[in-house]
């Protein structure tokens, strides 16, 4: 099945029940047993639940797995796979990585003893510099968030595989449309589903997919035991956001290419981050691992002004200003004063995020009103 079959049909047969075409969305939390474990199947919702399980099925056969694990929130998701460590292991994680991971990184799992390297991996032969006897996972986001760097998902496969180390990857700003990271050699890849895959900013979700079945089980055991599921409903509303994925990601990459172009050739911009430039330090490699570039974009202005970039952003009209990305309206964020103010100045100076930087997530309006409103809001 190719993959714009798969969004729709993925994992996925008709009830039994009545034939509906759309799975009913399972809203119990319990099963009726005829004789003390006389079920079908499912017994508790914590552990199952046939909504859920319907949009497990859809995201491991779109990421090209045999597993699928849906959770309450990307981060879920992310905390689901570090609870496969032990105090003592180590972790190798990209530097410019989304602020909630970095937070659950350092906040919480560095006092229960797991220790985390924060690397920069575009040149991804790096990462084996790192490695030694405690190294049990490596974590990998691209293109990263906020610079849009891109790391080489099969050199870091190679080295994770060396050393018998797991590789996991956020392929939350690719999707699976664009990039497959399983098929690349990761052992794990995690969505924050919030994102482009529910595609409407309506749902707030985490899923994971893997293709060993013994690592699966281990997933499926945490899963269970710490219980940070998703319900049916949210389930449901997953589901048919991923059945319009790859008409909306076609439509998000041709008006990010338009928005990013428009940017490039702006007189008041200084940078534009964008991995389909050919100028992009790791283009080759974008090219190479994924079908098309995306919608996120950065970018600064000449002259580098804080309260500038903060007048750009007020100005959008079209641009909403908001947290959060992937959603079919467009949104505008500045990370020195949102997602990255927590961070010291000199520090965030250091991988990129500048005073006048901001990011659009390119929505799948008409390309012309998005240039419009850019260009009055630049000015
Ligand atoms: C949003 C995001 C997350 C966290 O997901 P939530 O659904 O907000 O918990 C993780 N990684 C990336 C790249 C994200 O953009």
């Amino acid at each position: 099945m190719k993959f714009n079959t798969k969004t729709i049909h993925g994992g996925q047969e008709h009830d039994k029940a009545y034939g509906a075409v759309m799975p009913p969305i399972y809203q119990t939390s319990t099963y009726a047993q005829s004789t003390p474990g006389g079920h079908k199947g499912y017994e508790y919702s914590r552990t199952h639940n046939p909504t859920r399980a319907a949009l497990e099925r859809s995201i491991a056969s779109l990421e090209n797995g045999n597993h699928g694990l849906a959770f309450g929130s990307g981060l879920a998701a992310i905390d689901a796979v570090i609870k496969l460590l032990k105090p003592g292991d180590e972790v190798i994680s990209t530097n410019d990585l989304y602020g909630g991971s970095y937070r659950l990184f350092t906040k919480i799992y560095a006092d229960f003893g797991v220790k985390f390297h924060f690397i920069g991996m575009e040149n991804a032969h790096k990462i084996e510099d790192f490695v030694n006897d405690q190294t049990k996972l490596i974590w990998v986001e691209t293109p990263t968030n906020p610079m849009m760097n891109i790391i080489d998902i099969k050199a870091a496969a190679a080295i994770a595989q060396k050393h018998n180390v797991l590789l996991a990857v956020d392929n939350t700003f690719a999707t699976p449309y664009l990039q497959q990271p399983l098929d690349l050699g990761a052992d794990i890849v995690m969505h924050s589903a919030t994102k482009y895959l529910g595609g409407h900013s309506d749902v707030v979700m985490g899923l994971l997919a893997v293709k060993d079945h013994e690592l699966a089980e281990r997933l499926y055991f945490i899963q269970n035991a710490s219980g940070a599921i998703c319900g049916p409903q949210d389930s449901f509303l997953m589901l048919r956001g991923i059945k319009t994925l790859h008409v909306r990601m076609q439509r998000h990459c041709e008006n990010g290419r338009k928005v990013a172009t428009f940017l490039n050739d702006h007189p008041k911009i200084e940078k534009v981050y964008w991995p389909g430039f050919e100028s992009h330090p790791n283009h080759d490699i974008a090219k190479a691992q994924m079908k098309d570039f995306g919608g996120m974009i950065s970018f600064v202005t000449k002259g580098n002004n804080y309260e500038e970039a903060i007048k750009i952003v007020e100005n959008m009209k079209v641009f909403t200003l908001a947290e959060s990305l992937g959603g079919v309206e467009s949104l505008s964020g500045h990370p020195a004063s949102m997602t990255h103010a927590s961070i010291p100045k000199e520090e965030r100076e250091k991988t990129g995020v500048v005073d006048s930087l901001i990011r659009l997530s390119v929505g799948i309006e008409d390309a012309d009103d998005l240039i419009e409103d850019l260009k009055q809001a630049i000015g």
